[in-house]
């Protein structure tokens, strides 16, 4: 019996996950189609001054699946390494470790700051819901206005460009990991060794860059047969009735089209509608287009130090400074190399219509240092060399009326035959990569041998993705 054929939309990490899976398990002939030169979407990596850089600060956190861990530690080997994480936040004009520790919390915060907290922590039983609840109640409830107001509020502003209460109580759920006392407790305990889980405290990363990950996926998913095109920009989804019949896309300036059993997408839920011919109903394209994601600039400043600071990510969530991560490559892997230089990487979320996405790469290193600055970090100097890499889609913004219109697409999309999409676009989620690769062990594990498609275990699936909290 011939294998069916299955089209890959995207080579992020669900992408070439799912064409891994596939490919190695034999149940598919596959070919994945990537828009970019690199696999790895926004888990990729790419060279700069010697430097493997990713976009933006990446780790795989230890709850990453136990299979999906054990798969990655074959294919990268010893690469795979398992660093202790050391950060630090900005918060009221001092550092504090993060991790969070129970020392550094004692010691480093103002006494005031600390009385606030534990005074909302008892008073919590008191605080009763909102309705309608969004991000600022759902999270105030939970930790008190101490942290909220000091801390969560203005970061998240920072990340959203929206106030705390016009983003949806969905955001606060899914998106805060340690949303209530007890949670935030049982974090920093979890730095305390007698406390301390599995993995707590640490992270893996992949020498040579986080999109080692992706990367090695694609090597193992072309030696066992896949067809990976990079550089093929998908720009139509052929559907007769209900039935998506074939992808068209551009490689190398040329049209080109491929017929399948199966399409897996992993790109902007949004767009995947867009690319529709014949297009959808007005009312789905309509709820595709309020869907909006915020973008980020991701500056890049190559200094000449051997090292930066001993840090690996510095949080900046006060408001008074724009930027609101960064990070230092090589303290991920410990690398000593190049010698003499170090990479640093600011994030700046922003709107893709802002003024300062456009500004140039000389004047967004100046905000960078201005900011490092007042922040009270070293002057790194003239960098000796500046890149800018521009996110258009970093982050889903839920704005209430966003999940509705989610929802919509949602449900149109999957009413559609031999198509699914999942992936953090293809769900409008915020998951880290190891949610990525779970959905793509999930979907390669619902095709069945003739091509058919297992909705009931792909429902199943869909609602343990209900479950994925970010870890940050
Ligand atoms: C700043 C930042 C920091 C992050 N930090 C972490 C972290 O520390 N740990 C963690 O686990 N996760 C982190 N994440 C999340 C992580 O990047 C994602 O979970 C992961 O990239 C999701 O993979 P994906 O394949 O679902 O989507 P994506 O990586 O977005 O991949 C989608 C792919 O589809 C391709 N595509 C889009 N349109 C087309 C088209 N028309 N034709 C062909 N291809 C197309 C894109 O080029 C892309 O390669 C971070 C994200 C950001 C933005």
């Amino acid at each position: 019996m011939s294998r069916p054929r299955v089209v890959i939309l995207g080579g992020g990490p669900a992408g070439v996950g799912a064409a891994a899976r596939l490919a190695v398990a034999g149940a598919a002939e596959v070919t994945l189609l990537e828009q970019n030169e690199l696999l790895g979407g926004n888990a990729g990596s790419f060279p700069i001054a010697g430097f493997r850089a990713d976009f933006g600060s990446h780790r795989l956190h230890p709850a990453c699946d136990p299979e999906i861990l054990r798969d990655l530690q074959a294919l990268l080997g010893p690469d795979l390494l398992d660093r202790p994480r050391d950060g630090r936040i900005r918060l009221q004009g001092r550092w504090i470790g993060f991790p969070l520790r129970p020392l550094d919390l004692a010691l480093g915060l103002p006494p005031s700051f600390l009385a606030g907290a534990a005074w909302d922590a008892a008073s919590k039983p008191f605080r009763a819901a909102a309705t309608p609840e969004n991000f600022a109640t759902v999270l105030e409830r939970g930790l008190g206005r101490t942290i909220c107001r000091s801390f969560y509020f203005p970061y998240a502003e920072k990340i959203w460009g929206l106030s705390p209460a016009a983003l949806s109580a969905t955001q606060a759920r899914r998106r805060v990991s340690a949303g209530s006392p007890a949670k935030l407790i049982r974090k920093v305990l979890g730095a305390v060794p007698a406390f301390r889980k599995p993995g707590a405290g640490r992270f893996f990363y992949p020498r040579g860059g986080f999109g080692r990950i992706s990367e090695e996926l694609g090597r193992q998913a072309e030696t066992a047969g896949a067809r990976i095109l990079i550089g093929a920009r998908v720009g139509k989804l052929e559907r007769e009735g209900d039935r998506i019949v074939a992808v068209g896309f551009e490689r190398k300036g040329q049209p080109e089209r491929l017929e399948a059993e199966q399409f897996f997408s992993t790109l902007p839920a949004s767009l995947a509608v867009r690319l529709q011919d014949p297009p959808p109903p007005a009312s789905i394209l309509t709820a595709a287009d309020s869907l909006r994601f915020r973008s980020m600039l991701l500056i890049y400043l190559v200094i000449d130090r051997q090292q930066y600071t001993r840090w690996d990510a510095h949080y900046f969530p006060e408001a008074a400074l724009r930027i609101t991560r960064l990070s230092e490559p090589k303290n991920y892997s410990a690398s000593t190399e190049p010698a003499g230089r170090t990479l640093l990487c600011a994030e700046l979320p922003c709107d893709a219509d802002d003024a300062v996405w456009a500004s140039s790469d000389d004047d967004l290193a100046r905000l960078v240092v201005e900011d490092l600055c007042q922040a009270g970090l070293p002057d790194p100097g003239r960098p000796a060399r500046v890149a800018v890499q521009r996110l258009r889609f970093a982050y889903p913004i839920y704005e209430p009326s966003a999940e509705e219109a989610f929802a919509t697409i949602d449900r149109w999309l999957g009413t559609l035959d031999r198509f699914v999409s999942f992936g953090r676009q293809g769900l409008f989620a915020h998951d880290n990569t190891h949610h990525a690769l779970a959905m793509a062990y999930a979907a390669a594990r619902c095709l069945r041998p003739d091509g058919g498609w297992d909705a009931a275990s792909w429902a199943e699936a869909r609602r343990r993705f209900e479950s994925h909290v970010v870890e940050d």
